[in-house]
């Protein structure tokens, strides 16, 4: 890592101020690995952070242009920069899962919906872990934590036959991964493809939160064993998608073919929630698929300016 910050970060940012042990760094690590591998610098990127744990961590790290948005906003500000930076500079946006599946889906959706080239790394904590462990629109069923003391019994964006990747790939991304913070090679190599599209990519990353998600509803705190039962929860890498989500325990099943087990009162995350067993890796890759919003808005608008839209 040492190499890392020399290169791309701001010393006076650094260390963060995340809890020992937090595996947010992991994730941080993995966007400066594949920013390298493309040869990308601090002139070459402008990065955006929202709020929670994942914004503050990662807010002005990064040596060159930062910015960052109000709750759930940075997207919003990221397509008014897009278009006026011009393609040579790439967008970076880390934002938490609140900031992106909560508050914020909504401009996430429209800016997956408008294919407007910006990578956005969702580092997700599995809750509001910056208040305190409250759960978010992530949070497992059945995960006991601040604000259900006695399980979440409500579904969330990953489980119960629910996946926000899905809902994103419908509103027209064009590339969408899925990672746990432990993954190396394979989640530098999603986002290097993410980097690479012309168009709007995301990258969620799940990582453990040791103080809150962990010690609290995984009676946890050692980043290893957390993310060794991450690893233990999720099914194995591969390609993932939505044709191979499906755990095969049992349980209702949707409208989707999907299936569904209801509450689980009390069975904690592990064993009430399907969403664990969500695949690691590419999710959808539509590169080159659609057109991208900044250049074709340009173009529109400069065949308008001369007459020939009329
Ligand atoms: S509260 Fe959790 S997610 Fe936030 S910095 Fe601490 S360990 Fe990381």
């Amino acid at each position: 890592m040492d190499r890392l910050f020399h290169k791309f970060l701001r010393a006076r940012k650094i260390p963060s101020t995340a809890c020992s042990g937090c595996g947010l760094g992991q994730v941080h690590k993995r966007v400066l690995l594949a920013l390298e591998r493309l040869d990308l610098g601090p002139d070459d990127v402008v990065w955006g952070t929202g709020i929670g744990c994942a914004g503050r961590q990662t807010f002005n790290t990064w040596r060159g242009d930062n910015f960052a948005g109000t709750h759930g906003r940075v997207y919003a500000i990221a397509a008014g920069l897009r278009v006026a930076l011009g393609p040579g500079k790439k967008i970076v946006l880390t934002a938490g899962d609140g900031d992106a599946f909560g508050i914020g889906l909504k401009h996430l959706l429209n800016c997956a919906r408008r294919n407007v080239d910006m990578t956005v790394v969702v580092a997700d904590n599995l809750g509001y872990q910056s208040t305190g462990g409250q759960f978010g629109i992530t949070t497992p069923r059945g995960s006991v934590t601040d604000s259900s003391p006695y399980g979440l019994n409500e579904p969330g964006w990953l489980g119960g036959g629910l996946d926000v990747l899905e809902i994103l790939k419908a509103a027209g991304a064009t590339y969408l991964a899925r990672h746990l913070s432990l993954d190396g090679a394979s989640s530098v190599e999603s986002l290097v493809m993410a980097l690479e599209n012309p168009g709007f990519s995301l990258v969620h990353f799940i990582y453990p939160c040791v103080t809150h998600f962990g010690a609290v509803t995984l009676g946890e705190r050692d980043k290893g064993k957390i993310l060794g039962s991450f690893r233990a929860m999720f099914a194995g890498g591969g390609k993932g998608g939505p044709t191979d989500r499906d755990d095969g325990r049992g349980g209702e099943t949707d409208g989707g073919g999907r299936k569904d087990p209801g509450p689980q009162a009390g069975s904690g995350p592990v064993s009430g929630d399907p969403a664990f067993r969500l695949k690691r890796g590419t999710y959808h890759d539509g590169r080159g698929l659609r057109p991208e919003f900044a250049a074709s808005l340009i173009a529109w608008t400069k065949n308008v300016r001369e007459g020939a839209g009329r």
